[in-house]
């Protein structure tokens, strides 16, 4: 590698990480590693109109939980502080003038209405693309136009003006994109974008571009729909004698709708019921509360899984890997083009694997704490046990709680309609010699020896399994279907067993 690898996630504080944020994030992560290169996160806060209070330490903690580590950042710090754009406003200006010294960039005086009227201007005159350019520029009032010493007076006199840069009339802008190859765009498409604004911040296009020079990014990788900037930050790089430092683009292709029409929105996870932040978010003008992938139970591991897989993959069948695995298995070279489809069914099978990998210790853990929350009493040992017998089918760490609760919490209920189907006097004989025979045994019962005990009664009447085994289920857990009974029985104990079993017989009535 000819130079060191710096790259950047640089998300503006406008309220939460969307997960495609998390995406880029993770990509630029990865590639950091792999490389053995430098990750680092600068906030983009020029915009002051669009800040949210709470955004900038949403993203620290949304990134920590990823495991997404940062070697340069606001919070971390580093060689090229400070990280956030605000704080670094005095440098931009000094560029912003060096374009207009340059014949670059120029001073632009117009009003919101002006522009308004230049606006409607061209559309009257049918311009297919109206917008301050090569063309309507020479016809506003800006520094191209005005004498140059009415350019200072207004200047000195305190009227707000922007810096707009000077995009010029033909030329070929080309980038060669590492996911996408050439970009070839005519510079007659683009507009003269403002560059510092009447408050005397920068805009983003010429924050992005200085700061990515003077903290020596070497690739931008960034999300797609950055990709129409980029020619503007092309001839910034040009205009301001950087070309040969100009970091290499990737841009990442689009996360789409489950269905594959259009770029994945807020709305679309709403409609479709799953979150699309990463961590719970809780909007501060309005205090509007919106789900994230954390509260609703999904691993951080698992969820970084499921994401390098959006638009990457490792040219295997191979689908399980670690944050290790993705940084020795990562490059650049294999993301798609293609927008990836967001399948949410997906991210679950991600999640349920990571489940099932936890420790016992972990897994127990994790039922515990529902267990506590829920307020039920528990010997730790049977947490574990339970905790073990029911992970395979748990998604999410709350299902250990939903599907283990039977084991720890008598029927309040039983189901009528199984009731009504297998509750009958056969059963009813069995279950009450099944609860001496538990009652009378001398040692706690495995689940083999319940099976043996059962299947003793069983005999002793003649009857076959099939035919009361839904009614044991009824009477020691209420439900229909559920968990392996006789392991069930071994983890909850003769004693409670017996209970139960009593228990249905005085409340369930015998039909026919
Ligand atoms: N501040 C931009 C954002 O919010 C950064 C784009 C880029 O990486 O250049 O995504």
């Amino acid at each position: 590698m000819d130079k060191d690898v710096r790259v950047r996630f640089a998300p503006s504080p406008t309220g939460a990480l969307h997960i495609g944020g998390v995406r880029t994030a993770l990509y630029n992560y990865l590639f950091a590693r792999k490389t053995g290169g430098t990750m680092i996160l600068r906030i983009e806060d020029t915009d002051q109109t669009r800040y949210v209070p709470g955004a900038e330490e949403y993203i620290q903690e949304a990134l920590a939980w990823a495991g997404i580590e940062l070697n340069e950042s606001p919070w971390t710090g580093g060689p090229f502080a400070p990280y956030r754009q605000s704080e670094r406003k005095a440098s931009y200006m000094e560029y912003a003038q060096k374009l207009v010294n340059e014949g670059n960039a120029y001073y632009a005086f117009d009003t919101p209405e002006e522009l308004e009227a230049m606006r409607e201007r061209l559309k009257a005159a049918r311009v297919a693309n109206p917008q301050y350019d090569a063309l309507s520029r020479m016809q506003m009032r800006n520094s191209l136009t005005m004498p140059e010493d009415e350019v200072k007076a207004r200047i000195t006199s305190g009227e707000p003006y922007v810096i707009r840069i000077k995009v010029p009339r033909k030329e070929e802008i080309r980038l060669n994109d590492l996911i996408r190859g050439w970009v070839m765009v005519h510079s007659a498409t683009l507009d003269d974008k403002v560059l510092m604004k009447s408050d005397g911040m920068p805009t983003y296009h010429l924050a992005n571009v200085v700061d990515d020079y003077l903290m020596k990014i070497s690739h931008v990788i960034r999300g797609e729909e950055w990709l129409p900037s980029a020619p503007i930050h092309v001839l910034l790089y040009k205009f301001l004698g950087w070309e040969e430092q100009m970091p290499q683009f990737a841009h990442l292709p689009l996360i789409l709708k489950p269905d594959g029409n259009g770029k994945l929105s807020k709305r679309d996870a709403e409609r479709h019921g799953f979150p699309i932040f990463p961590l719970q978010w809780t909007d501060p003008n309005g205090g509007e509360q919106v789900a994230g992938f954390r509260e609703e139970g999904y691993l951080p591991d698992a969820l970084v899984n499921f994401l390098a897989f959006l638009g990457w993959s490792p040219g295997s069948t191979e689908e399980l890997f670690t944050m290790p695995q993705l940084i020795e298995a990562f490059s650049l070279e294999r993301i798609g083009k293609a927008g990836t489809k967001f399948d949410i069914d997906k991210a679950k099978w991600y999640n349920q694997q990571y489940l099932r990998m936890r420790s016992d210790d972990e897994l127990t853990r994790m039922l515990q704490e529902q267990l506590d929350k829920n307020e039920v009493e528990y010997a730790p040992e049977t947490a574990r046990k339970v905790a073990l017998e029911i992970k395979e089918r748990a998604v999410f760490p709350q299902d250990l709680w939903k599907d283990g609760a039977v084991y720890f919490i008598r029927p309040a209920r039983y189901d009528e309609a199984v009731a009504a189907k297998k509750w009958n006097a056969e059963a009813a004989t069995i279950i009450e010699q099944f609860a001496d025979a538990v009652e009378n045994s001398s040692q706690a019962l495995t689940a083999e020896g319940a099976k043996n005990l059962l299947q003793e009664v069983l005999d002793k009447n003649n009857v076959k399994i099939g035919r009361v085994m839904q009614a044991v289920r009824l009477a020691l857990t209420g439900l229909g279907s559920g968990p392996d009974l006789m392991n069930m029985i071994e983890i909850i104990g003769n004693k409670e067993t017996a209970e139960r079993l009593r228990t249905a017989l005085h409340q369930l009535q015998v039909n026919g």
